[in-house]
């Protein structure tokens, strides 16, 4: 049996609930708190993964024991209130950034010639 990284029990609550994945039929995983990865949950703990892809790195948030204490029913209703949010908070970002003074552009950098 895989041990515990010996740190105190997580809430999955406490997390909240955009850090949960808790689709029906599909394998539960959730955002490290270590290393804000998406990494499986197994038993009750984080599997283990590494922080650092480059070096391979084992994350000190592997086999992280996190209680799941919210109700798979209960966020698949949370679920499209947040993707409503998140696109809402998309289309803001998107006038914000795309004023009207601001049509007319100049050509990107590639179709410059070579200096
Ligand atoms: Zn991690």
């Amino acid at each position: 049996m895989t041990r515990h990284n010996n740190r105190p029990v997580i809430a999955a609550s406490t997390l909240g609930f955009e850090r949960l994945s808790l689709h029906a039929g599909e394998p539960v995983s959730m955002v490290c708190p270590t290393c804000e990865r998406w990494t499986l949950w197994r038993r009750g703990m984080l599997k283990a993964h590494s922080a650092d892809h480059v070096t391979g790195a084992r994350c000190t948030g592997s086999n992280q024991r996190i209680y799941l204490d919210v109700d798979p029913a209960q966020w698949l209703r949370w679920l499209p209130e947040f993707k409503a949010a998140v696109e809402l908070a998309r289309r803001r970002t998107d006038r914000v950034h795309l004023p009207h003074g601001h049509r007319t552009m100049a050509p990107p950098p590639l179709l410059r010639p070579a200096a």
